[in-house]
């Protein structure tokens, strides 16, 4: 075991990491410090996210620059605003006790000339992003001739990200005899370019393991107006019967939101953040753990010690900010061998982290449509119905039985099946039959879904992953059977016993022709045409399908779609549960009157 006093760090500093509370040196903390405190050396370090880098690197330049002089010495360079930020505030903590020192962040979004004042007060560290720093550079709003030490901090996310050039020309103003310091997760080639055009005899030093997404995770992502991110969350709940999943918002506040709107609809929803005390969080993952709590919602920082197995979801309502971020929050599923989706519900303007997400972790993300009303309806009956039938009798009922026959005496079993499924069936449906299309075309790829979606059928077939397809080898299947092209079968999407496809509407007779008499596995197999309207969004895109009357609408029917069925159990279970969960809620939650409430009601 080491200790920070081993590695040579002064006084001031081991008080301001005791205050801190860090108690051991972190792998690259004990490789790094001793380095760059002993040595005038460059350094490439390899090392994933939290992993501690930048108290790596903010220790040892805290300790080698003078604090007396006004001059900035030191120059970290980091991929976005929000890690410049973070650097920022670290680097005080750490120098808490550093008399007259000052640590400025630059970055876009904000006055420039506040942060030239802030410079020009005697920076002698800059932590900034590159697109800024060039710009006050030309501008003359600092003075990068004289610094010792230059970090490229998170340095593949910045090439990745484009800014090698800027880079490059921000180098170009800084002195030859200084020490640069590279830190990156991964080392691309042009990271290693970047090394040796701008470094000297690099120490070389590499920390851990990758941790690369897992295998057995699968990256979705649904396009929806930022207005419909809630109703988007809904569907993708409802088109997932039993879905057992992390939901993961930014902010405390959306965090307690969304899981009090989830609560109110009749979902079992949680929220776990910072702002509940210990034993609210206790009693949430006491409920998550035995699947009281079917969606929890949480904030990164409060989900970071879940270590629950089997999540089948992770939903993303909204994308951190970092990227790194999303390595960890989709790793909450996939885990003890089990297979686990992603989902991320995104606006059209931040489809471009999505290509830099994929470039992070190395896997790309399928784009679906988040499902239309008359698909969940189906999907909720379907999944009834395998419940139903896979049900072991309970002989209890036994002694009703006689009056319950009576009742039914001159019902047939069609009928009799029929009556039971409406029951649920007619619930789902009023909710959903006039729901629209959340779904909004990305701008690069909206011609061709457009085109496709004015002439495309979408069909219901039942099979799935019970018949031991997955999307991929279910288009295959169907691909080969059909005779169809590559791209011909498309939103194909797999559920536990059916699936949904899309061929252009022109192969429709083909589809129904080769199915007609098909088995698969001795089981006949049945293919529908399944209503999807509103789809055709070509024509009104980027507008909204209903009028002003569809928010009334939507609140009023909201709240009392969930069948019952779909919820884990009933009765005076969920009231119990659901007076647990309302102790997590804010008094001023709306009123009913509003939002109806499903357990009071039945
Ligand atoms: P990276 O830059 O490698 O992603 P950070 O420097 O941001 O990692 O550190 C991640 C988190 O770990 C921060 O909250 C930081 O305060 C904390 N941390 C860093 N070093 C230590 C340590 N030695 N002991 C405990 N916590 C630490
Ligand atoms: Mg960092």
């Amino acid at each position: 075991m080491h200790t920070f006093q081993e590695l040579g760090l002064e006084e001031r500093i081991l008080q301001a990491i005791n205050d801190l509370g860090f108690e051991t040196p972190s792998e690259v903390q004990h490789k790094a410090i001793p380095v760059l405190l002993e040595s005038d050396s460059d350094l490439v370090a390899l090392a994933q996210t939290g992993t501690g880098k930048t108290a790596a690197f903010g220790f040892p330049m805290l300790q080698k620059i003078n604090v007396s002089s006004r001059t900035t010495q030191g120059l970290i360079l980091s991929p976005t605003r929000e890690l410049c930020l973070q650097i920022t505030n670290e680097l005080k903590n750490y120098g808490k006790y550093f008399k007259g020192l000052n640590v400025t962040a630059i970055y876009g979004g904000a006055s420039i000339s506040d942060q030239a004042k802030q410079v020009k007060k005697g920076a002698q560290i800059i932590v900034a992003t590159p697109g800024r720093m060039k710009d006050m550079i030309s501008r003359n709003m600092v003075d990068i001739s004289k610094i010792e030490y230059a970090v490229l901090d998170e340095a593949d996310e910045m090439l990745n990200m484009g800014f090698y050039e800027d880079i490059t020309e921000i180098l170009s103003f800084t002195p030859q005899e200084k020490n640069t310091w590279l830190f990156s997760a991964t080392m691309p080639k042009e990271v290693a370019s970047i090394a040796k055009e701008f470094m000297y005899n690099p120490k070389e030093i590499t920390v851990g393991h990758k941790n690369e997404g897992s295998k057995n995770v699968s990256h979705e992502y649904y396009l929806v107006n930022s207005r419909d991110r809630y109703q988007a969350l809904k569907r993708l709940a409802d088109a997932n019967p039993d879905i057992f999943s992390v939901i993961f918002c930014r902010t405390k506040r959306d965090t307690q939101k969304v899981a009090e709107n989830l609560i109110d609809d009749g979902y079992n929803a949680g929220a776990l953040h910072g702002d509940l005390s210990q034993n609210q969080r206790d009693l949430v993952m006491k409920s998550f753990r035995n699947k009281q709590i079917q969606m929890l919602v949480a904030t990164d920082v409060a989900a970071r010690g879940i270590d629950v197995d089997d999540i089948t979801h992770v939903i993303n309502y909204q994308l951190p900010d970092e990227i790194e971020t999303y390595t960890h929050r989709s790793g909450r599923t996939g885990r003890a061998g089990k297979t686990g989706v992603s989902m991320v519900i995104v606006s059209k303007s931040e489809t471009r982290k999505i290509k830099s997400i994929e470039r992070k972790i190395k896997k790309e993300f399928v784009q679906k449509d988040i499902p239309g009303g008359m698909e969940i309806c189906q999907i909720q009956l379907m999944s009834l119905a395998n419940k139903v039938h896979d049900t072991a009798i309970n002989h209890d009922i036994d002694p009703y039985l006689d009056e319950i026959n009576a009742l039914f005496e001159d019902a047939s079993k069609d009928e009799l099946i029929k009556k039971f499924f409406s029951v649920e069936f007619t619930r789902f449906h009023n909710y959903y039959k006039k729901a629209k299309d959340l779904n909004i075309s990305a701008q690069n790829s909206s011609t061709k879904d457009g085109v496709r979606d004015e002439k495309s059928t979408r069909y219901f077939i039942n099979v799935g992953k019970k018949d031991g397809f997955d999307w991929m080898s279910l288009k295959d299947f169907l691909k080969e059977k059909l005779e169809l092209g590559r791209d011909d079968v498309f939103k194909v999407d797999v559920k536990d016993s059916f699936s949904f496809f899309n061929t252009e509407s022109s192969e429709r007779e083909k589809v129904f022709a080769f199915f007609e008499n098909f088995e698969h596995d001795g089981r006949p197999v049945n293919v529908e045409i399944t209503e999807d309207k509103g789809r055709n969004r070509t024509r009104n895109r980027g507008r909204r399908r209903d009028g002003g009357g569809d928010r009334n609408r939507r609140d009023k029917s909201r709240g009392d779609h969930r069948s019952s069925s779909s919820r884990k159990d009933s009765g005076r279970r969920s009231d119990r549960r659901r007076s647990k969960n309302e102790s997590y809620r804010r008094s001023e939650s709306r009123s009913s009157s509003e939002r109806p409430r499903r357990n009071r009601r039945k």
